[in-house]
């Protein structure tokens, strides 16, 4: 179908990628039957557009039948949206090699089919809840592409820049360390707050228990 990615590797992307999804949504979607009858038939694979959509009407004139486009040029490449996730953490403006056209692939399905989602469980469409889903997915996949994630806050200050100057904004490698250190730093108050405060209730319990 494409070079370096048969058939069979495209309908293996697929189950995995339902899979994952099922496994974070649980049994509402699982027991869907418009979920269970979802196929490769469903999707339009087009080799010159890098696009993705998802239209619960049909994608385009001439495919009608089909709820997902997917473009497969450059399906290698993440380019993810600009948005504050509860992880922190984002794809950076210019995008990260995957390195593999089928984590690709597979990054591209957990978008669009989590679109679908949103579709049968009457929900409004979110690009939030998209781009979470593709960040964890690509984490469980590839532990080491962390290294290539960026907070957010740099994220939009590339954005930003781009939407001003016409080119992105270059931070250096200090300011990245900072932005970088500081995000732990609220995750080490936060899980302090968090450990502290359990310890000191359990604490109590034990010492009021002891008391009697
Ligand atoms: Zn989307």
């Amino acid at each position: 179908m494409v070079r370096g990615l048969s058939k069979n590797d495209i309908q293996e992307c697929l189950s995995e990628s339902k899979r994952w999804l099922q496994s974070i949504y649980g049994w509402e979607l699982t027991d869907n039957q418009e979920w269970k009858d979802f196929n490769l038939d469903m999707i339009h694979f087009s080799k010159t557009s890098r696009r993705g959509h998802f239209s619960k009407r049909g994608v385009k004139k001439g495919h009608k039948d089909k709820l997902i486009w997917i473009g497969l040029r450059d399906i290698n490449m993440w380019y993810g949206y600009c948005k504050k996730t509860k992880f922190g953490l984002n794809t950076p403006f210019g995008g990260v090699n995957l390195h593999c056209k089928k984590l690709g692939l597979k990054r591209t399905m957990v978008h669009e089919l989590t679109h679908f989602i949103q579709h049968l469980q009457g929900r409004q469409y979110s690009e939030l809840e998209t781009t979470e889903n593709e960040l964890l997915f690509v984490l469980s996949r590839d532990k080491g592409m962390i290294r290539h994630l960026i907070p957010y806050q740099v994220r939009k200050k590339q954005e930003d820049s781009h939407k001003l100057y016409g080119y992105r904004w270059r931070e250096s490698r200090d300011e990245l360390e900072s932005e970088l250190h500081n995000e732990i730093d609220n995750v080490c108050v936060m899980l302090r707050t968090k450990y502290q405060n359990d310890f000191k209730t359990n604490h109590k319990i034990h010492k009021v228990k002891s008391y009697f």
